[in-house]
């Protein structure tokens, strides 16, 4: 970390602002926003800026720039077009101990100012270290989109009681879980809609306090978010998935959901690696339903953490039947599932009008291979994907062919969809076994089969959405 984040109280204390141009003006505002005692030092001092002084009581110094304007402040601005004066303020400054921030000149500033979303007293500041003025406020816009618009009023809503709230619930635990049920909950939404929330907040403190303390609420406030992470770019998660990873106590997450998705978990939170297929590390279903039950029953807030969506080939069925046994909450967020995310990476309009009229989900996995319809999953005018097939390529793609499906319908794979390392092979149902081995394929990857995967097909997709795809035809 090359620069250390932090808020600056400036309210009365003394800044000094040298220039008086346009940038200057808007330095001036911002300093004025937070309260500072400004003096304006320039030969030439712009109309705005003089307004704006005179409006705010800012000093005005109609002169250059000279060292003694640093005496008895604590941070100053070199905002003139003049690289000598900038130059002056900031090897002044150097000598003083004083901060000098000096406007688009990384290697003379000792500060930076970052570029914010002022929701006060919420306040968001985003920096690149000066890498990149234009991605701040790229970052910055989406910050501002994610916020809610009266998060200040909640802000101020939590300072009115926070103390009164750390009287009447002393545990933090139970003081964090009575504040996330006051973000989440009825009182946050009252807030958002307009309201002050004090009436709601109270009541809901009042009903904590006169509850019996030997009975603990139902289930101690432990729950289970079953939750789909989508195919693997971090980007596809829900907005619902990326709300609750921030908000869980601990994450139990699988071998498909990549670090970087796990890295969006709140900074404390317990992670718990329970990938099922990784060598000698197993952690079979039962050990998984067993943590997922101790960690709820101790009254955390427990995000599964599943590839894909959590109800295609995720076993989501099966753990919340155990959790519901147990009289724990759950709640379900879909995801991107597998299908879905390498149809948009690859152009693949998995329901094309006129070429395919369903779409099937497919898993060859063990015994139910032998369960499926073949003759079915070989008829034209769909199409099929079959997840957790790699190692049964060959065996698919000739009963598919054994049971009618002529030799050359298209077969496409995707592996490690959505990925930086995404690879697609694109080949035939006669051809896509040989054409996988010999590229190597492996898991995650799927195959796709139908008259939608041609190569010309999605090609003509690819035309239509240009750039939004990720990946280049290959093949
Ligand atoms: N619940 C998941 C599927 C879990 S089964 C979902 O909805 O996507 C695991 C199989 O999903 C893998 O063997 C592979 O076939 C497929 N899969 C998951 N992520 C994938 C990815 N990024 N690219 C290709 N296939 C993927």
């Amino acid at each position: 970390m090359h620069y250390l984040p932090m808020f600056l109280d400036l309210r009365g204390r003394r800044v000094l602002l040298v220039g008086g141009g346009e940038v200057a003006a808007r330095k001036l505002e911002l300093l004025l926003r937070a309260g500072a005692a400004v003096r304006v030092v320039a030969p030439r001092i712009d109309a705005r800026v003089a307004a704006l002084a005179r409006t705010a009581g800012a000093e005005l110094v109609e002169r250059r720039f000279e060292s003694v304007d640093l005496d008895g402040t604590w941070l100053a601005v070199a905002a003139t077009d003049e690289p000598g004066t900038n130059a002056a303020v900031a090897a002044a400054g150097a000598a003083r101990r004083v901060f000098v921030n000096v406007v688009d000149d990384l290697e003379r500033s000792s500060a930076l100012m970052p570029a914010i979303v002022d929701r006060s007293p919420v306040i968001v500041a985003v920096g690149t270290g000066g890498a990149s003025p234009t991605l701040a406020r790229r970052v910055r816009t989406l910050v501002e989109a994610a916020l809610p618009e009266r998060l200040g009023a909640l802000a101020d809503l939590s300072a009115r009681w926070r103390s009164r709230v750390r009287a009447a619930l002393p545990d933090t635990a139970a003081r964090r879980r009575f504040w996330e049920q006051v973000l989440d909950g009825e009182i946050g939404r009252r807030v958002a809609a307009g309201e002050a929330g004090d009436e709601a907040l109270g009541a809901a403190l009042g009903r904590l306090r006169d509850a019996d303390p030997a009975t603990p609420p139902r289930g101690g406030g432990g729950e289970v978010w079953l939750i789909g992470a989508g195919p693997g770019d971090p980007e596809l998660l829900t907005l619902r998935a990326l709300q609750l990873l921030g908000r869980a106590d601990v994450v139990l997450y699988d071998r498909l959901v990549p670090a970087a998705i796990v890295e969006r978990a709140r900074r404390d939170a317990e992670r718990v690696f329970v990938g099922k297929e990784s060598g000698q590390h197993r952690t079979t279903q039962d050990r998984i339903n067993a943590l997922l039950l101790e960690y709820a029953r101790r009254g955390l807030k427990v995000a599964r953490l599943k590839g894909g969506d959590p109800f295609v080939f995720g076993r989501g069925g099966e753990e919340i039947a155990m959790l519901a046994a147990a009289g724990l909450p759950v709640t379900v967020v879909p995801g991107i599932t597998a299908a879905l995310g390498a149809a948009a990476a690859t152009g693949l309009s998995l329901t094309q009008r006129g070429v395919a009229q369903a779409l099937c989900l497919v898993t060859v996995m063990g015994a139910a291979a032998e369960a499926l319809d073949w003759r079915a999953l070989a008829a034209p005018h769909q199409t099929v994907v079959f997840y957790m097939g790699v190692a049964e390529l060959p065996r698919i793609a000739a009963r598919l062919i054994a049971q009618g499906a002529p030799p050359d319908r298209a077969a496409l794979i995707v592996e490690r969809a959505t990925l930086p390392d995404q690879r697609t092979i694109c080949g035939t149902l006669s051809d896509i076994a040989s054409r996988a081995a010999a590229a190597g394929v492996a898991a995650p990857a799927l195959l796709i089969v139908g008259a939608a995967a041609h190569p010309p097909a999605r090609a003509a997709i690819f035309a239509a959405v240009g750039t939004a795809a990720t990946d280049q035809l290959e093949d």
